[in-house]
């Protein structure tokens, strides 16, 4: 099946708004039919609405956008996020007064608003889907595109998969990254050499293991799989392995799957600005320069096909390497440019390929442009000088 994704350019011919990207975001809304299908509806749209100080989330002029298009659609509309982010978001600029709707936290304050969904994966057996969300019966998922540290790319997938979860949820999903084993203590029972390997590491990423003695533990959002540890370990201490760093991404597109299953064909849709993309999540509380140009915005009713988009579209143009915080590195330039960043095992399109085994979506997709980029030609044209 191909899947329709519409796509605003961030590029212009002209200097009028018309060809901007909030315009360009009207234009995407309209060939979604968003206004016709919200009639009468509690329609959630989940924001990522950032933390701390960050400046790159998805700007309130695009969102008063959205909500206004729901407002006049006649369907009632709430934003959420998790409570963590949704607490101080005013300081952002997200309020009532400026989006023209209430942002509540997606779980409750205490995060424990939530609905069971049974599916076993791994660690987790129970998949708490935020009640906020779940309460809703029309889903607009208004996603930020940047790096992530766990599977190198967070968009529409990740903007449901962990932001509407429950906390309990959120955290037993990035455990699935340790259920698999990949410390033998046994081949390696020198302390001395431990520590070695620990040190070579210039992220930080191993770790003591504090409940079990001996063990050492990997923070796989920290590791670029850059193998100087495996240099210095006993051969089969340690794997690097891509089963644990795919564990979250399969655990994000089970998520998505849950989360989606809540609502009825044809009552979810989804969107996705791609600017301003960071190395790492809008949860991080700060933002950094960005690391790839502006790709624009995107929306679409398949979620699969969304980010599979967005990442073809940022995949045409190298990372701005300049732009990196020095502690950060690139240690390989294949993939797609946020893999370059983040590492090997974390392959952006894997979520999508679980997702679409799912049955989420489809990989497959045609891109619409909602305004194709009109080249002005001055070939007839003398120069005059003044
Ligand atoms: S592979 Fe590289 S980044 Fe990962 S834990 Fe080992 S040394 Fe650290």
């Amino acid at each position: 099946m191909t899947s329709t994704v519409y796509y605003g350019s961030p590029r212009q011919s002209r200097l009028q708004a018309s060809e901007t990207l909030p315009a360009k975001l009207d234009l995407i809304m309209e060939r979604l039919n968003l206004r016709e299908r919200v009639k009468g509806e509690q329609v959630v749209i989940k924001l990522h609405v950032g933390n701390g100080i960050g400046y790159s989330t998805v700007h309130p002029v695009f969102v008063r956008k959205v909500v206004q298009a729901v407002i006049e659609g006649g369907g009632k509309p709430y934003i959420v996020d998790v409570d963590w982010d949704v607490h101080g978001c005013t300081e952002r600029g997200y309020t009532a007064e400026v989006l023209g709707c209430p942002v509540f936290p997606s779980a409750g304050v205490n995060e424990q608003y939530a609905y069971p969904h049974e599916h076993t994966y791994k660690n987790i057996q129970r998949w708490l889907v935020a009640g906020m969300v779940q309460d809703a019966t029309f889903l607009i998922n208004f996603a930020h595109a940047k790096g992530h540290p766990s599977c190198s790319y967070g968009g529409a997938i990740k903007n449901i998969a962990l932001g509407c979860m429950a906390g309990e949820t959120r955290g037993a999903m990035h455990d699935t990254m340790q259920y698999d084993p990949y410390w033998f203590p046994e081949l390696c029972p020198d302390e001395e050499t431990r520590q070695r390997i620990k040190a070579v590491c210039p992220f930080e990423a191993l770790v003591d293991d504090k409940e079990h003695p001996g063990y050492l533990h990997l923070h796989p959002e920290q590791c670029n799989a850059c193998g100087r540890c495996l240099k210095v370990a006993p051969p089969g201490s340690l794997k690097i392995d891509a089963v644990n760093f795919d564990s979250f991404k399969e655990a994000c597109a089970i998520s998505t799957q849950i989360t989606l299953s809540t609502f009825a064909p044809g009552k979810a849709t989804h969107l996705c600005l791609a600017t301003q993309i960071i190395p790492l999540c809008d949860c991080f509380g700060f933002s950094s320069m960005p690391i790839l140009p502006d790709a624009g915005v995107f929306g679409s009713d398949d979620i699969v096909a969304l980010d599979e988009a967005v990442l073809d579209v940022t995949a045409r143009t190298p990372l701005i390497e300049e732009n990196l915080p020095a502690a950060l590195e690139v240690h390989t330039r294949q993939g797609h440019p946020l893999q370059w960043l983040h590492g090997p095992l974390k392959n952006p399109y894997k979520v999508n390929e679980y997702a679409e085994q799912l049955g989420v979506g489809s990989r497959q997709y045609e891109l619409v442009d909602v305004f194709p980029v009109e080249k002005i030609d001055r070939s007839g044209m003398d120069y005059i000088p003044a």
